[in-house]
């Protein structure tokens, strides 16, 4: 069962799986009950659920057991793939970030780009090693773009901290001119998601499940987020691919054009 991936946007396949690991849990009669009350079917409050201070925790459990991996889409703008596929993902490092925004605004005064980055020190330390991973590829290019257009957040902070009153450039554009708008895809091993993550999806699926039984959708599709703070081997590094269009968060949502379609891998 371990090698079962779990992908976000596999709604039909991942409801309809639920009868190999919870069909007993789930049980005729509770399906009845909702089916004829109807309730709203929350993720984050399961009272609507009968019995649900037994049967989540075991949901949550069975859940767990039953898929071996996540499906994660990682949004960047990286300079080379190969290093990806060599040693895999990285989590996130500050000394090397810091190093390629001197190497950017090399041309801006030194003393700037210092106290720029003494102070993000706090917040380098506080998200050194992790890595960002959203369950669906298209809110990289629908609703969180940035990522592929401008790639890292944390150089993104840097830059936009840089711009000061009487910078004459918003310096967050320049990371455009740098790197390959990329969307990776990592199947990771489950427990490479922090505990708290898997039961949060669990819940998803589980309020998705309730929702179709009392056929009552709440309309409001919350994607699961990964944040894992380990490396990520190669060999969990599925595919990737480079949008040519995609939404431009930072420009009012209009349409931006990838201007570099391949890179040193796929090219
Ligand atoms: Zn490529």
């Amino acid at each position: 069962m371990k090698n079962k991936v779990f992908d976000w946007r596999a709604r039909q396949s991942w409801l309809a799986s639920i009868q190999h690991y919870a069909d007993d849990l789930l049980r005729p009669s509770i399906q009845s009950w909702i089916a004829h009350n109807r309730p709203k079917c929350w993720s984050d409050d399961m009272s609507w659920l009968p019995d649900s201070e037994d049967v989540v925790p075991e949901f949550v459990s069975r859940f767990a057991t039953y898929y071996g991996y996540f499906k994660g889409f990682h949004g960047c703008r990286p300079l080379t793939l190969s290093s990806y596929y060599e040693q895999g993902l990285v989590g996130q490092d500050s000394a090397e970030l810091f190093a390629t925004f001197r190497e950017i605004f090399s041309d801006v005064p030194r003393d700037k780009v210092d106290r720029v980055i003494e102070e993000f020190a706090d917040r380098g330390l506080r998200e050194r090693g992790a890595i960002w991973f959203v369950g669906d590829d298209a809110s990289l290019i629908e609703d969180c773009g940035h990522y592929a257009i401008q790639g890292s957040e944390f150089l993104m902070a840097l830059a936009a901290a840089l711009c000061g009153p009487d910078a004459g450039e918003d310096y967050r554009f320049r990371l455009r001119q740098h790197g390959v708008p990329t969307i990776l895809e990592v199947d990771m091993p489950a427990s490479f998601v922090p505990p708290e993550q898997r039961n949060e999806v669990a819940a998803m699926v589980l309020s998705a499940w309730g929702q179709s039984v009392a056929r009552r959708p709440l309309g409001l599709e919350v994607e699961p987020c990964y944040v894992v703070r380990r490396d990520i081997p190669p060999d969990c590094i599925k595919s990737h691919y480079h949008p040519q269009r995609i939404r431009d968060p930072h420009q009012g949502f209009r349409t931006y054009q990838n201007p570099a379609v391949t890179c040193d891998v796929c090219g």
